[in-house]
């Protein structure tokens, strides 16, 4: 009917042509996230979806709803591929538009055949070829074996939130979704999820992949919290990755709930990079500074005195027992003590010798 087409029109022709700039810092920033008409996420989300532009040929890509259709709940909230061209168009009628995977997005060397509707009805013009040669189950059963290209998109309804399907869709897509922000607790399930979309985290989430940067962007904040998801999945890069930010954690703080989330293998790995850069501690600063021959000035007795110096402030670091402790306070520990010795020979053995130590201590492994 010309009045259903001309109302789902006027919302998608809203938005600014800016929008489709090359620059996605651009899209951000003049493309508000969602139309006014109030579907989706609230205003104050991430501006994951916008509204697709006019300059798409809605005319042969998609239809528009009937007077008498109406959508079946049950197809919206189970996983079904639209057959009904009514319900089909109808479900699109009511959408907004994913910011990344809008229509005539550069996400794929050819158009895109098919759209993802979340289950809070956010639109995301995906490519069935690409869905179908990461996924192994074709992507939830949700996706036919078939060339879906054709001239009519063929909708799918994905029972997810768009938070979590944009970061699904993202990692399909080896994209990054960081410009969304995305909370930990959206990236941790859409981890979760992956496997039900035949998405493998533990070879798809490498440390060249998108989607580790934006997990490891989280380990400055909880790196248990990353490290436990790594583990959960035997995601082995991001589990090395975050590592490094647990050089800080008590080890005796992992309760019995986090031990059984780590697993063996992980809490084995964890454990032997604390007790393995310990013992690398405690090796380096059982070096003693060198002696120089005895001079009127300076006798052995005297150098005696800096070795004795040395091992104490040794103990000192050894005694809290900190696997994380940065080569500059080390080097700050020690520094200040030639100053009490008047015999520049021994002054400068001492530094030579912290130098030695802080340059081998940064050379230590610091990741499992
Ligand atoms: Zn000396």
């Amino acid at each position: 009917m010309p009045g259903e087409k001309s109302s789902c029109l006027e919302g998608f022709s809203s938005a600014s042509h800016d929008f489709h700039t090359n620059d996605p810092s651009c899209r951000l920033m003049e493309s508000p996230p969602y139309h006014e008409h109030g579907y989706g996420p609230p205003s104050n989300t991430p501006p994951m979806v916008s509204l697709a532009e006019g300059d798409i040929n809605w005319e042969q890509s998609l239809c528009y709803p009937t007077p008498n259709s109406s959508v079946d709940e049950d197809q919206r909230s189970h996983p079904s591929t639209e057959s009904s061209e009514g319900a089909h168009e109808h479900s699109l009628d009511k959408t907004t538009t994913s910011a990344t995977f809008y229509p005539g997005a550069n996400t794929y060397y050819i158009p895109s055949d098919l759209v993802c509707l979340s289950s809070d009805m956010v639109a995301f013009y995906v490519h069935s070829e690409l869905l179908l040669a990461t996924s192994d189950n074709h992507f939830h059963s949700l996706v036919v074996g078939k060339d879906l290209r054709g001239t009519r998109r063929t909708v799918i309804h994905v029972p997810e939130q768009s938070a979590i399907l944009n970061i699904v869709l993202h990692a399909v897509y080896g994209l990054s979704a960081t410009r969304y922000a995305p909370t930990f607790d959206e990236l941790s399930r859409a981890v979760d999820r992956l496997e039900a979309y035949g998405v493998h985290p533990s070879t798809e989430i490498t440390a060249a992949s998108a989607l580790h940067s934006t997990l490891l962007s989280h380990a400055h904040v909880d790196p248990m919290k990353v490290y436990l998801l790594a583990a959960k999945h035997d995601i082995f890069d991001l589990a090395v990755s975050t590592s490094s930010h647990l050089l800080s954690f008590p080890l005796n703080k992992i309760t019995e709930d986090i031990a059984i989330k780590m697993g063996p293998k992980y809490m084995t790995r964890l454990f032997s990079l604390h007790r393995g850069r310990l013992v690398s501690l405690k090796r380096l600063l059982s070096l003693l500074p060198h002696l120089h021959p005895p001079s009127p000035k300076c006798n052995l007795k005297m150098q005696n005195t800096m070795a004795r110096a040395w091992k104490l402030a040794s103990a000192y670091l050894l005694w809290q027992d900190r696997p994380d402790l940065s080569s500059n306070y080390i080097d700050a520990v020690f520094r200040t003590l030639p100053e009490h010795v008047s015999c520049e020979l021994c002054k400068w053995a001492f530094q030579c010798h912290i130098q030695t130590v802080t340059a081998g201590w940064r050379k230590v492994q610091s990741t499992i």
